[in-house]
């Protein structure tokens, strides 16, 4: 894929994502990693733009060390945006892991609920390889720093999903599609833990 398509493909999922619940209010942010002329980049969604409303125009091109390189032209011919304060989280990820392509970052409701309430939440089935019965609990730094991006990283050393300890959750995949799909499944299987456990309460 080019930039100009990878950029509507991100703009695409992000719609989707707020659209589902999982990027309420401003939250969230979505990469994509690529190749141009051989040259390693990452598009990301903008800096204070709602995922609701992000159009392909406003998606940033960073180099691999969050420099801005490029941003598809916006309608008045403006490249203002900056990339999305997470930058070096999903920086991070790709230096460490090769395979990955995508990273995704949401506060959906029941998933960021456990990460508060400090409790791992359960891996289903269809998370692929199981290493751990339970999604990591990433520990707590600030968001938009680069000791949240190591700890991410480091999280998402084995793992394609963690869970942000007060924050939120971050999933990634050999492409974007793979990454969001994640990002739904945990919320979904925080819905059904959340549900069992008020069931079996009683
Ligand atoms: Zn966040």
């Amino acid at each position: 894929m080019n930039k100009k398509e990878i950029s509507e493909s991100i703009a695409a999922v992000s719609n989707y994502l707020y659209e589902k619940g999982l990027v309420p209010g401003k939250s969230g942010n979505i990469s994509c990693k690529f190749s141009e002329n051989g040259v390693k980049k990452v598009a990301i969604t903008p800096s204070g733009v709602s995922l609701k409303s992000v159009t392909p125009e406003e998606i940033v091109i960073v180099d691999m060390d969050g420099n801005k390189i490029d941003e598809v032209m916006n309608q008045n011919n403006k490249r203002d945006k900056k990339p999305s304060s997470e930058v070096f989280m999903h920086l991070k990820v790709y230096k460490n892991r090769n395979d990955v392509k995508s990273v995704v970052h949401t506060h959906s409701p029941i998933a960021t609920g456990f990460a508060f309430a400090g409790v791992e939440i359960k891996r289903l089935e269809g998370f692929g390889p199981i290493e751990n019965t339970v999604i990591p609990l990433v520990d707590y730094a600030a968001p938009g720093t680069m000791d949240l991006a190591e700890n991410v990283a480091k999280g998402m050393e084995k793992e394609d999903i963690v869970s942000l300890k007060n924050h939120g959750i971050v999933a990634c995949g050999e492409n974007l599609d793979e990454a969001a799909l994640l990002t739904e499944f945990v919320e979904e299987s925080a819905k059904i833990q959340f549900v069992t456990s008020l069931i079996s309460a009683n």
